[in-house]
C-alpha cells in the first residue's frame, strides 16, 4: 500500500514574533521542520513526503532535504493564503499511486511512530481518522463583548491535532467539495465532516505540541530534551 504524507510548512508564523518562520527556528540546533520530516522519514509505512512552503524557503527546504538525506521528500510545492491551499496544492501533486495520504502540521515534531501508525490503520478501516486529545479544561463560547455566552459539555471535547489520515479519494472529495461551496477550516477532517463522514478518533499524546509562540519553543526544548520513540 502506497502512504504519502503531506507537510503544510508555509504559514508566516505571525504569533512567533520572529522574522524566521516557525517551522525554521532551530530546536537542539536543527530546524523544527526537519525534525517534523524525520519522524516519518523513519517510518517504514510511508513511501513519500510533499512538503508545501512559501516560494522564498524554496531554496531553504531544498538545501535541508540534501543535508539531512530526507529522500522520501518527492516533491516541494508552492503553498498558499490559507493552509487549506497549502495541503490543496500539495494533493494535486500526489503520486498516482497514494492509496492513504496523512496531513501532518510541520510544526508538530514531537509526533510518535505508533500514533502515525495507529491513523493509518483508523483511515484504512474507517476512511478518515483524525489525532486528538481530550479537552481538559472547561471550554466555553464568548462572544466579541468579552463574555461568556455558554459552557460546552466538556466530555465530547476533543483537541484536534495532526496526523489527520485520509483514503485518498475521500481527501479529494472533501476539498474539491469545500472549493466547490467555499468552505474555510483550519484542519482537514472539517472538509471531510462536510461530507458527512465521521472521522473516527484516534487518541493521541498532548506531547504532540504545535509549536506557534515563543513559550512553545522553550518548552519544545524541554519536551525535545526527554523525546524517545
Ligand atoms: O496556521 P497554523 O498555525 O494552523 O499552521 C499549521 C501548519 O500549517 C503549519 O505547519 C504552517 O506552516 C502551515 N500553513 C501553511 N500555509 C498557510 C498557513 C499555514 O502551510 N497559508
Amino acid at each position: 500500500m502506497f502512504t504519502s504524507v503531506i507537510i503544510p510548512a508555509a504559514g508566516a508564523g505571525e504569533r512567533m514574533g520572529t522574522p524566521v518562520s516557525k517551522q525554521f527556528l532551530l530546536l537542539q540546533g536543527k530546524p523544527i521542520i526537519v525534525h517534523t520530516i524525520e519522524r516519518f522519514q523513519a517510518c517504514a509505512a510511508i513511501d513519500e513526503i510533499i512538503v508545501a512552503v512559501h516560494s522564498s524557503s524554496r531554496e531553504e527546504v531544498e538545501l535541508l532535504v540534501r543535508e539531512y538525506r530526507l529522500s522520501k521528500v518527492s516533491k516541494i510545492v508552492e503553498g498558499g493564503r490559507r493552509r487549506q491551499d497549502s495541503v490543496w496544492n500539495a494533493i494535486r501533486h500526489l503520486d498516482p499511486h497514494a492509496e492513504v495520504v496523512i496531513v501532518h502540521d510541520a510544526v508538530r515534531p514531537f509526533i510518535q511512530q505508533k500514533i502515525i501508525l495507529a491513523s493509518i490503520d483508523k483511515a484504512l478501516s474507517d476512511s478518515a481518522a483524525v489525532v486528538a486529545v481530550r479537552a481538559k479544561d472547561t471550554i466555553k463560547a464568548g462572544n466579541d463583548q468579552g463574555r461568556f455566552e455558554r459552557t460546552l459539555d466538556r466530555s465530547v471535547l476533543w483537541m484536534a491535532q495532526t496526523p489527520q489520515t485520509f483514503r485518498k479519494q475521500v481527501l479529494i472529495d472533501a476539498y474539491v467539495h469545500a472549493g466547490r461551496e467555499n468552505i474555510e477550516g483550519t484542519d482537514d477532517a472539517s472538509f471531510v465532516e462536510r461530507l458527512n463522514i465521521r472521522p473516527a478518533i484516534v487518541e493521541g499524546s498532548f506531547d504532540n505540541i504545535k509549536i506557534t509562540t515563543p513559550d512553545d519553543l522553550e518548552f519544545a526544548e524541554v519536551l525535545a530534551r526527554r523525546f524517545k520513540d
